[in-house]
């Protein structure tokens, strides 16, 4: 192991966990340093989240717990404060604000962190793409698109939230047709749509209400059709006092005793008029400790059976963006359907879908003009398409976890190799740890995770 402090840190991937790794590193750095960013799509600080133009995408998580810093939980909320012509209202702890909004304050962070910066450290952003990476003599080499190439000793890969795979179909051609948006969080994703288009989103997540905001801000005034296999949208976030962590150790070390164990508290709540949103919620500091504590079998159990259901009341809708739902449920705007896929067609000038409802004997035809597939991102790193986990993989340098949700990693963020040894030169945070963390998509986690792997490689070696 190189016994020399690191001198040359990459951060690879410029949304918020590759941004905030280097906020973390840019304020804790201690001596000089050279850091590099890699984005391929900038500006940096936004990501696939907060890159969006749309005023009606709005955080999920209200602005009091949307600080980017652990240990100031007010910190976005006075950054609102301070930027008010931001927001069409004065802004509270349970206000929603735009994710585009987010982007600004977190794009401001890198800005004042590398204006702050005490030490001589020495920032590149790359517009790049990392194609390539070779390790030798304790050092890594990152190979960008452009040609061009860098040296490095220690690399954070932040390369995050990936586009979905397509649906489950037997004749897979519709994908290469026209109609079809494989990416719904490409830009332009919505271009092709005209107002009067009768559109039909595979998945009904919040990547699907996103995508129906969206249309509606564009002014489309077609049917939307959402169809995912049990046809529930998220459940709505409703203001409520926190409820206390109610989960003792040792941790429930099965699926159904951790089940019951929550039910058993859901009943004593509603029993007590309380509400089952902070019941829920009070698991959230303890969910990496619950996911850790149950068996590999447990946690597929886990996501076999439970996972839906935890999905819709965990990931929760912003109460307007409900709001405009109900709206346009109500008004025959917005139709939801639970079932499984069968076939997309493409024919006289539209695409013929085809679908079996839960329970029906037989399918479900609907004609419509664009379909988008927002089944959610795809984990399966053996299945992506992407130059640098090809890379990685080929080498024996990375290893997918053992449920293929994300890479596997130690405790500190290390990513593992095909033997499972932790690297002393890569490291990664955020969605890519999916697998072994369970919750370490959103900003609460990354935040946390950002201040620690920065703390660990400055401290390194
Ligand atoms: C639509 C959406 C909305 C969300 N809303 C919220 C919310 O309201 N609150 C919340 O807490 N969480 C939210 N999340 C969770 C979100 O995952 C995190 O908040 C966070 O944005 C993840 O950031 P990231 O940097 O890990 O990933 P990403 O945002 O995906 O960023 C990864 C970046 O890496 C770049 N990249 C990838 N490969 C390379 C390469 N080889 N070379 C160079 N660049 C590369 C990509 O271009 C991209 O910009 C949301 C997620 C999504 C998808």
């Amino acid at each position: 192991m190189d016994s020399q402090p690191p001198s040359r840190i990459a951060v690879i991937g410029g949304g918020f966990s590759g941004t905030m790794a280097a906020v973390q590193i840019l304020r804790a750095a201690n001596r000089p340093l050279e850091l590099h960013i890699i984005e391929r799509k900038p500006p940096l600080g936004r990501g696939v989240a907060y890159g969006t133009r749309y005023g009606s995408h709005l955080l999920n998580v209200p602005a009091g717990k949307m600080s980017a810093f652990p240990s100031d939980p007010d910190h976005f909320l006075r950054w609102l404060q301070a930027h008010p012509e931001l927001l069409s209202a004065p802004p509270t702890p349970t206000t929603f604000a735009p994710r585009k909004v987010y982007g600004a304050y977190v794009q401001s962070l890198l800005a004042e962190a590398e204006a702050k910066a005490t030490v001589d450290v020495q920032v590149t952003h790359w517009t790049d793409e990392a194609i390539d990476l070779d390790i030798w003599d304790g050092h890594a080499t990152i190979n960008l698109e452009s040609g061009q190439s860098l040296e490095v000793d220690r690399v954070i890969l932040a390369i995050g939230n990936f586009p979905p795979g397509h649906p489950h179909l037997g004749d897979r051609s519709f994908f290469a047709s026209e109609r079809y948006v494989g990416d719904p969080w490409q830009k332009g994703n919505l271009d092709s749509v005209k107002p009067d288009d009768v559109v039909l989103l595979i998945g009904s997540g919040l990547t699907a209400l996103d995508l129906t905001l969206g249309m509606r801000e564009r002014g489309h005034k077609g049917v939307v059709h959402l169809l995912s296999r049990r046809g529930q949208l998220p459940q709505r976030h409703q203001n409520a006092e926190p409820y206390p962590r109610f989960l003792e150790e040792p941790l429930p070390v099965t699926v159904r005793a951790l089940v019951k164990r929550v039910r058993q508290e859901l009943k004593k709540a509603q029993a007590a008029g309380v509400d089952w949103r902070p019941v829920l919620d009070a698991l959230r500091p303890q969910t990496q400790s619950i996911w850790h504590a149950l068996p590999l079998q447990e946690r597929r159990r886990f996501l076999g059976r439970v996972r839906p259901y935890w999905e819709v009341r965990r990931h929760r809708m912003p109460p307007d963006a409900a709001a405009l739902a109900d709206e346009m449920l109500a008004s025959g705007r917005l139709h939801l359907y639970g079932g499984r896929l069968v076939s997309l067609d493409e024919r006289d000038g539209g695409v013929e879908s085809r679908f079996r409802e839960r329970g029906a004997a037989e399918d479900t035809v609907v004609r419509v003009d664009r379909v988008i597939n927002c089944t959610g991102p795809e984990c399966d790193y053996r299945r992506m398409r992407h130059p640098l986990i090809a890379s990685l993989l080929g080498q024996g340098l990375v290893r997918p976890d053992d449920l293929a949700l994300g890479l596997d990693t130690d405790a500190s963020g290390s990513l593992l190799d095909a033997e499972g040894h932790p690297s002393h030169i890569l490291y990664t945070l955020g969605p890519l740890r999916k697998g072994t963390l369970w919750e370490t998509t959103a900003v609460p986690e990354i935040r946390v995770q950002a201040e620690e792997l920065a703390a660990t490689l400055l401290c390194d070696s």
